[in-house]
């Protein structure tokens, strides 16, 4: 690629990655594909992308050694079986197993009986209630569970080591996009250190406050919840058997997530779960200035005996909740996907699983499209994706939304209604196996990706 300095600039040739230096001391890098945002979703886009041989950039905002730092991000996400077999089949997922525990059994229930009177009922959802060949194959014997829970951090690490091993993608973290010029034949993002990426298409992965998103001029609907989540792992007397559990409070959902043991600083293994602790906004602050022992009570208060005495270890973190849906997920030269796309409340802890699920449809579209010498940013290709998604991401956003005012509602006819619909449903096991399915991501138009084949 030569310098230029012509106005307009030229397109440079696709899928030339070379750095050009422009008077200005800009440098222009070409490409096919631009992601903006290495989370988990941009990071899973490009591997899939740059696997099969697509010219993909990433340009991340974040430098590379924060975003696997313990004070980075202190989540832990479950990751249903759909995605897991779309981690598989971008090559990522061998690089994570060992890190992921999973869930065999969930839990569900209204209330905490200890703390606001017992509701007895609740739902049970055990993985071997599932009939033979109800999911795809795994090609392992028995059974496969419900999903996996998985540190974030840990699934970054995972997602990192595959981008390196992908000739085709040019990784920018620490590059912030500033600015984009929309043209009809490719688009310039222009990165806060001056360098330009020039691309046919550029996928915004790059959350919830999409800028893309806002560049692009596409609106979006949000709506805030007066609850925010606490995030923290915490160490437990008793195993947790694989099991998650889910307790319906009054405020917000309080989950116990199954993680793998590790081993402490004396050498003692020890058991630990993510708790993922709905709470008002306003009673946050003091509770994340507890001394871990006061703050191991609080959550025996919320959680029960179940797994013995309970202890918080490392950073604890918050995060505001938000319900965001955009506009639309495509124009010419531009997709949107996960946050970016649709932001939901983590009471199912399904944001990074429907995120996956735009990866394997938005990769199959452009790969096909690739192979056939389509033009990658033509809304012929991205309508695809667009009418593919939509509906599956409207669908659990509206859910999730349903869900938390469904239960953060104390008002004892409501109540009573709620359980008598738990008792219903856990006692009706056609229904359940749907439910079940649903939650491992395997029902509907399923992309060759979460079906378990190759792009
Ligand atoms: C408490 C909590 C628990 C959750 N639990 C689960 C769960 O169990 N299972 C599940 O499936 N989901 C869960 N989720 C949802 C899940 O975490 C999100 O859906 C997921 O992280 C979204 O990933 P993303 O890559 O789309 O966006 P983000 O993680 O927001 O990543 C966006 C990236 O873009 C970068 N960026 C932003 N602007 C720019 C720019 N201009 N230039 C370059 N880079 C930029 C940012 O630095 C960031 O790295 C949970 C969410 C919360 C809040």
């Amino acid at each position: 690629m030569t310098a230029s300095a012509a106005t307009p600039t030229p397109m440079p040739q696709i899928g030339d990655k070379r750095l050009s230096h422009r008077p200005g001391n800009e440098s222009e890098i070409a490409t096919e594909v631009l992601v903006v945002g290495g989370g988990m979703v941009g990071m899973a886009m490009a591997a899939a992308l740059a696997g099969a041989g697509i010219p993909t950039v990433l340009a991340e905002a974040e430098k590379l050694p924060d975003l696997t730092a313990d004070t980075f991000d202190g989540r832990s996400s479950a990751i249903a079986y759909g995605s897991q077999q779309v981690l598989n089949g971008i090559g990522a997922w061998d690089y994570m197993e060992a890190e992921a525990e999973p869930i065999r059994d969930i839990r569900v229930s209204d209330g905490a009986w200890h703390m606001t009177g017992a509701s007895p009922f609740f739902v049970h959802y055990h993985f071997a209630d599932l009939p033979a060949g109800a999911v795809p194959s795994t090609g392992k014997a028995g059974q496969p569970p419900f999903g996996w829970i998985i540190e974030n951090r840990a699934v970054r690490r995972g997602l990192l080591r595959r981008l390196g091993e992908c000739p085709a993608l040019t990784h920018l973290p620490g590059s912030s996009v500033r600015d984009i010029d929309f043209g009809e034949k490719g688009s310039r993002a222009h990165l806060a250190d001056g360098r330009v990426v020039s691309a046919r298409l550029i996928i915004a992965a790059d959350g919830r406050q999409s800028s893309v998103r806002r560049m692009a001029g596409i609106g979006a609907r949000t709506l805030g919840y007066a609850h925010a989540a606490i995030v923290c792992t915490a160490t437990h007397e008793l195993p947790h058997h694989g099991v998650a559990h889910e307790h319906f409070l009054p405020v917000g959902p309080f989950a116990m997530l199954p993680m793998t043991d590790d081993v402490d600083a004396a050498g003692q293994r020890r058991h630990r779960s993510s708790i993922v602790w709905t709470e008002d906004e306003r009673i946050i602050p003091m509770l994340l200035q507890l001394s871990d022992a006061d703050l191991g009570r609080e959550i025996e208060r919320r959680f029960g005996p179940t797994l013995g005495h309970i202890t918080p270890i490392g950073p604890r973190f918050t995060y505001p909740l938000k319900l965001v849906l955009a506009d639309t997920y495509v124009r010419d030269g531009l997709a949107l996907a996960g946050d970016a796309a649709h932001g939901m409340h983590p009471i199912a802890g399904q944001g990074f699983n429907m995120g996956v699920r735009d990866v394997a449809a938005l990769a199959e579209k452009l790969v096909d499209a690739h192979r056939l010498g389509l033009d990658l940013g033509s809304m012929a290709v991205l309508e695809g994706y667009a009418r593919w998604r939509r509906f599956d991401n409207l669908m659990m956003v509206a859910v999730t939304d349903g869900l938390t005012r469904l239960f953060s509602n104390d008002f004892p006819p409501l109540r009573l209604v709620r359980d008598l619909g738990f008792f219903l449903f856990n006692k009706t096991m056609p229904l359940k196996r749907i439910a079940m399915r649903h939650a491992m991501g395997v029902v509907g138009d399923l992309p060759r990706l979460v079906r378990g084949e190759r792009l």
